[in-house]
């Protein structure tokens, strides 16, 4: 087949220093994302080149969309280095593409970059402009705006003909910014931080506190299914599941008004720094969102960080809830994270919880009552899952 897939690098070409490691990443992951087909890679320091069946080109096209690092895309349809292939070719892609039943504007932009061809880039286009006015009556040209653009790059052995280019993801390739730990809970909020951060090119480990059995198992496989849809832009991913129960229930005898909920996540922020250290984890990722709950206030979120060193990110801290839904939508967690299933922090809630708590008074509560152990056989019993997006649930794999 003479059709390619054409990939262009997003902003990692302004990371000089960085770029094999950027290229070589993402080289890696569209081989993975497109393991089970039938395709040829290769790269160079600018352009990825994707050789397929054309029997598969849509599924393919769906797959490159959901890879980060991919600045456009696009069909470019390979020919010979000569004038007349190159004409031959120009109406193929034309005739594929391009309704009859309307008129367009176009221009031609020619990239020469073997230059022994014999004419130049503006003689090229004048001559291939003239071709297509001829062969398609209802195209005129403009040069300033034109609907379609007729790109040709001419190269030594061969030329490649292309109309239009279609944007993808952006962001850095999963991989080349290191790895974080997400909270994932079966909210809406959490998904979305996963995802944002994931763009950013960080590689996930996903952990969710349970408390069966205050929660259902229902609630854990609605968090698997989360996990899914953020493993088809993070490749496979750890989901880490804490049993949270002890814990929890000893915080709710122990802690007195309206301390609760922020006593819970403080263990919960001690427990994700050990995570990360056993993990190798640089970050801590979070759906917290500035003022949407009482353990979201400023005040609230010093005395739940004061416990940690490690940097915690909150991709959606300023983000209305609204937009978030619209991220939700986009990657299709939003109908997931509706399901009523109850969660650990929501089991428990007290009717008032606090908005300015003081970290002294949560030292003193914290005081009374032995959680460095309990937090140590939690360490000792997690259960760890290994999730891609094909993951069946079910068929849980212990990876301790
Ligand atoms: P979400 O919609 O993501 O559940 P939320 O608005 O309900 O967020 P909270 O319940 O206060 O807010 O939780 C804030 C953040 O803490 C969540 O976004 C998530 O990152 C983390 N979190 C809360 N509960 C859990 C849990 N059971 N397991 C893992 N992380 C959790
Ligand atoms: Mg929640």
């Amino acid at each position: 087949m003479n059709r390619i897939i054409l990939i262009k690098y997003g902003e990692l070409t302004t990371k000089k220093g960085n770029r094999k490691l950027f290229i070589n990443t993402l080289y890696k992951n569209i081989n993975l994302k497109l393991k089970n087909l039938n395709v040829t890679i290769t790269s160079d320091l600018s352009r990825m080149y994707i050789e397929y069946e054309s029997s598969e080109e849509e599924l393919i096209l769906k797959k490159i969309k959901e890879v980060f690092g991919i600045h456009k895309f696009l069909i470019a349809y390979k020919t010979n280095s000569n004038m007349d292939n190159i004409k031959n070719t120009i109406k193929e892609v034309m005739d594929n593409t391009i309704s009859s039943g309307r008129n367009y504007t176009f221009k031609v932009e020619t990239k020469r970059s073997d230059k022994r061809f014999p004419m130049d880039s503006m003689e090229i286009n004048y001559e291939l402009g003239e071709f297509i006015l001829k062969n398609f009556k209802n195209l005129q040209v403009d040069v300033h705006n034109p609907e379609i653009i007729v790109h040709v790059e001419i190269r030594i052995d061969y030329s490649y003909v292309y109309l239009n280019e279609y944007d993808g993801l952006g962001g850095y390739p999963v991989g080349t910014l290191g790895q974080a730990s997400l909270m994932l809970s079966g909210g809406i909020d959490s998904p979305v931080a996963g995802y944002l951060a994931i763009k950013r090119g960080i590689k996930l480990n996903l952990v969710y506190f349970e408390a069966i059995p205050h929660t259902s198992l229902e609630a854990r496989n609605k968090v698997i299914e989360l996990a899914k849809k953020l493993a088809i832009y993070g490749g496979e991913m750890r989901l880490i599941v804490v049993p949270f129960t002890k814990l929890q229930e000893e915080i709710y005898k122990n802690v007195l008004e309206n301390y609760p909920i922020t006593i819970m996540r403080r263990m919960m922020y001690r427990i994700m720094e050990k995570l990360s250290l056993k993990y190798k984890s640089l970050a801590i990722v979070n759906g917290e969102s500035i003022g949407q709950v009482a353990s979201q206030t400023l005040t609230s979120m010093n005395a739940i960080n004061s416990v940690t060193s490690i940097p915690v990110i909150r991709p959606v801290a300023c983000f209305d809830k609204l937009e978030i839904i619209d991220i939700a939508k986009k990657i299709d967690t939003y109908d997931i994270s509706i399901l009523p299933y109850e969660d650990c922090c929501t089991v428990f809630v007290p009717r008032h919880p606090i908005i300015n708590p003081s970290i002294e008074k949560c030292i003193e509560m914290e005081q009374k009552f032995d959680y460095e152990t309990l937090i140590d056989e939690i360490m000792n019993n997690l259960l760890v899952i290994k999730i891609d997006e094909n993951y069946e649930i079910n068929k849980y794999e212990d990876v301790l």
